[in-house]
């Protein structure tokens, strides 16, 4: 069986498993998700979303954001961890979107990964749920859980991307890239993964017995 094939039967079953998947941090249009999904680096999205309605409510728009202090802005995410630098981001961020993009979020991985603070795994996110085009969020789990199905080598993000980008039908990977995440919290944990009830087991490279712990290949 090929990657592809395997890849085509992970997608599917995932898809059977978390038909509703999506993003499960709160926003109400694109500047909102971009800067969740900022705050989210270390944090959990749980805890971003505690945050972030009063944060939102505070400074409504770009303009907003780009004009605010930045300890004020760090005030309302104190508790997302690593909040000045976040702060820092996020006003400047602002600051490139108003004079570089006419104020809109840009759409492309080049133009978002130019912004302040903003990487590959967050302008992904963006182009998938956003802008709907073919997006490989490459987080902990994807890396983890595609590694251990044969369909990633390596723990190097960009490279792990790259290599899922050629295995997976473009326009099923946004939401593929959320179903895993779920699927990394549910079953293929980092510790002890429940690989007796995992539906991909038998086309996983990397089954753990759950006694023993090994690995059997
Ligand atoms: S069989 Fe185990 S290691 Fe493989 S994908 Fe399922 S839970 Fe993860």
């Amino acid at each position: 069986m090929t990657k592809k094939d395997k890849m085509a039967i992970a997608v599917e079953a995932l898809e059977k498993r978390y038909p509703d998947a999506k993003c499960s941090l709160t926003a109400e249009n694109p500047l909102q998700l971009l800067i969740a999904t900022r705050l989210s680096a270390q944090c959990t999205d749980a805890r971003v979303n505690l945050v972030t309605p009063a944060l939102f409510e505070r400074f409504k728009t770009c303009d907003d954001f780009a004009s605010a202090q930045e300890s004020e802005v760090a005030e309302y995410i104190r508790s997302c961890g690593l909040y000045k630098t976040k702060a820092h981001d996020i006003v400047e961020m602002c600051r490139q979107i108003r004079d570089n993009f006419g104020g809109e979020v840009p759409d492309s991985i080049e133009k978002l990964t130019s912004l302040s603070g903003i990487g590959r795994k967050t302008a992904n996110l963006i182009m998938g749920d956003v802008y709907r085009q073919p997006a490989v969020v490459t987080d902990t789990h994807l890396i983890r859980i595609t590694n251990r199905l044969g369909l990633s080598q390596g723990k190097e993000p960009y490279k792990v991307e790259m290599q899922i980008r050629k295995i997976i039908a473009p326009e099923k990977s946004s939401d593929f890239c959320h179903r895993i995440v779920q699927f990394g919290r549910d079953v293929c944990k980092a510790q002890s993964p429940k690989c007796d009830e995992c539906e991909l087991k038998s086309i996983c490279s990397q089954k753990f017995d759950k006694k023993a712990e090994k690995t059997k290949k």
